[in-house]
C-alpha cells in the first residue's frame, strides 16, 4: 500500500497558483482569500490466488467376484441354520467373504485440481 498527498493553493477569486506558504493578498487581483486543495492517492495492491479441486467417487463392481460375495454371504446365512456344523461352514464362508470383500467392490476416487500454480 502507498499513500500520496499532495496539497496546493491557489487564490480563490482569480484561481492563479500560489506557495502554500504565501501570505497577504493575491498578487494578480489583491484578494485575501485562498483556496486550499488537498489531493489524497492510496493505491492498494491485491494479489489472489485461485485453485479448485473436483472430487468424483463411483463404486466398481467386479463382475464375478461380487455375484460370488452375495452368493457367500447368502451360503453363510442358510448354512447357520443347519446345526452346529452349518454354524462352522457359515463361519468359514463369512470369513472367506471378508477377504474377498475388498476384491469384489472397490471404490474409484478421481481427483482434479487445477488453478493458479
Ligand atoms: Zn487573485
Amino acid at each position: 500500500m502507498s499513500k500520496e498527498t499532495n496539497v496546493s493553493a491557489e487564490c480563490k477569486a482569480c484561481g492563479r497558483p500560489l506557495p502554500i506558504s504565501h501570505q497577504g493578498p493575491c498578487p494578480s487581483c489583491g484578494s485575501e482569500q485562498r483556496l486550499f486543495k488537498v489531493n489524497l492517492s492510496d493505491t492498494l495492491k491485491v494479489t489472489a490466488r485461485m485453485s479448485w479441486q473436483k472430487t468424483s467417487e463411483a463404486t466398481e463392481r467386479h463382475p464375478r467376484l461380487y455375484p460370488l460375495l452375495l452368493a457367500l454371504t447368502v451360503g453363510a446365512i442358510v448354512a447357520g441354520f443347519l446345526g452346529p456344523i452349518g454354524g462352522v461352514v457359515g463361519a468359514a464362508l463369512t470369513l472367506i467373504a471378508f477377504w474377498l470383500g475388498p476384491h469384489a467392490i472397490k471404490t474409484i476416487r478421481q481427483i482434479e485440481r487445477g488453478g493458479d500454480p
